[in-house]
């Protein structure tokens, strides 16, 4: 038994910091977790999960409209914001609750406190209270950042949108990144009217230029009046509305403006400046491959690393972290070819490279094919599913699969396995076909078209 009070003290009760605290305890680690807000963190609170459950919600108002094509006869739709939020609250507490049965149950000892680092082996709570650690892991994750405009504080980011008191009757996002996608989507399909403005010549920066170009327009054919190369410049307050002023001076009263300008990792009042603990890029915690600092007893596992910023991969990062330190099964987490769903209206899910950047290591073929998928035939609805698969035009291995459609999400998780395991073009042309499927068309494009 070591002469300190823990093990392991973990900073952080989010996907990262759970997964790590439980599997160490669970190892027989003495562990104890500092978390300052709600157990279950951004995911869990105020990202994905409530995320997703606003995505079904507004949903509905698509299956209202298509349902008349069926034949369905449905009354006046009317979505009541209280009563969701209200239903959406319950759900997130009994998450909560999950989360930290989880670490409980394994041994752990909680904290409701915010935690400094005082020393590489010492933490300090806000209650006063000290403790020593054989080892420190910071798992503080990450909050949006808003540009520096006047009027920003005028704003909100994905963090209030979560518990707004009313749903607004016209709101403007501002970014073109993923939160500010699946806002635009989730907000309009709710019947609020969405404009959304973003600085770059198409939004989803990073993700293949088809899949870009076939959600944009979806989007703006759904009713988001997507404004792209314009900026907010200001924000003022205008009776019970906020007016923005464009970069071009164009200006527009809205109700509410919500900033979805990418999110920085929570590094600041940790003490670690001074402990000798790297910070990189926007403030992100330098780790190696285990997840180690530059202080060997301190490590760091998700956002706050800024490696990439999604749940999936912090969970990773913290079981690899704690099977490597407490489980005596050193391992690594791998970090390619991470598959991923955009939960945007139409979904998206890729995996793997985007034909610009298969293009740039070498020669390629590609193969696409947008339809209309029978959902949309007898629903009146001209939405189209897009899907791509990037081969290497040597190897036929398949490099990356692009889809934006309905249960996009759903696809990519098992396309995700057989390219993981260096599926070529063959084998997805050789699997059968699973009929009458949208997802079928994913082995039956048989002519390349680039
Ligand atoms: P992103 O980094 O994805 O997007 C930020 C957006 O804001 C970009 O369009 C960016 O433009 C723009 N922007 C940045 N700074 C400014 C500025 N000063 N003025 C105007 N526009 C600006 O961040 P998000 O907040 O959307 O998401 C954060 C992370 O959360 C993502 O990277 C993702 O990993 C994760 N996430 C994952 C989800 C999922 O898996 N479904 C859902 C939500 C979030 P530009 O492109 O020009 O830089």
């Amino acid at each position: 038994m070591s002469g300190f009070d823990f093990d392991l003290f973990v900073i952080g009760a989010g996907s990262g910091g759970v997964r790590a605290g439980r599997v160490a305890a669970e190892a027989g680690a003495r562990v104890g977790v500092a978390e300052e807000y709600r157990y279950g963190g951004t995911c869990v609170i105020r990202g994905c999960v409530p995320k997703k459950l606003m995505v079904y919600a507004s949903a509905f108002s698509d299956a209202f409209e298509d349902a008349a094509g069926f034949g369905w006869d449905v009354g006046p739709a009317r979505f009541d914001w209280a009563r969701f939020i209200a239903a959406k609250n319950v759900e997130i507490a009994r998450l909560e609750q999950v989360y930290h049965a989880a670490l409980t149950r394994a041994g752990a000892q909680p904290f409701a406190a915010r935690a400094t680092i005082l020393d590489p082996h010492r933490v300090r709570l806000s209650t006063g209270a000290e403790y020593s650690a054989k080892h420190i892991l910071i798992a503080t994750g990450g909050r949006p950042v808003v540009p520096d405009i006047p009027g920003a504080e005028l704003g909100v980011t994905s963090n209030e949108m979560f518990g707004l008191a009313a749903q607004p009757a016209r709101m403007m996002i501002v970014g073109g990144g993923y939160v500010a996608c699946e806002f635009a989507g989730i907000m309009n399909g709710l019947g609020t009217r969405v404009r959304q403005v973003y600085r770059g010549a198409q939004i989803l920066r990073g993700f293949d230029d088809d899949l870009r170009d076939h959600v944009a327009d979806a989007m703006r054919a759904r009713g988001v009046a997507l404004d792209v190369e314009r900026d907010v410049a200001r924000i003022d307050r205008e009776g019970d509305g906020l007016r923005v002023t464009l970069d071009d001076g164009e200006t527009e009263t809205v109700d509410l403006v919500m900033f979805a300008t990418g999110r920085e990792p929570n590094t600041a009042g940790l003490g670690l400046g001074e402990l000798g603990v790297h910070l990189g890029r926007g403030g992100a915690i330098e780790v190696d491959a285990w997840s180690q600092t530059a202080v060997p007893s301190i490590f760091a596992v998700g956002d706050v690393t800024a490696r990439a910023q999604l749940t999936p991969v912090a969970i990773r990062e913290g079981q690899a972290f704690a099977d490597t330190i407490f489980g005596d099964k050193p391992t690594r987490p791998d970090h390619s070819l991470i598959p991923t769903a955009v939960f945007t209206q139409p979904e998206i899910g890729t995996v793997g490279l985007t034909e610009t950047e298969a293009r740039s290591r070498g020669p390629v073929a590609i193969y696409r094919t947008v339809f209309r998928p029978m959902l949309n035939v007898l629903a009146g609805r001209e939405e189209r599913v897009l899907m791509k698969l990037v081969i290497d035009a040597m190897s036929r291995k398949v490099l990356g699969c692009h889809v934006s459609g309905h249960a996009a999400g759903e696809m990519i998780q098992l396309a995700a396995v057989a390219i993981r395991m260096g599926a070529t073009k063959e084998d997805f042309d050789a699997t059968m076909a699973v009929h009458p499927t949208a997802a079928e068309e994913l082995v039956t494009m048989r002519a390349a078209v680039a």
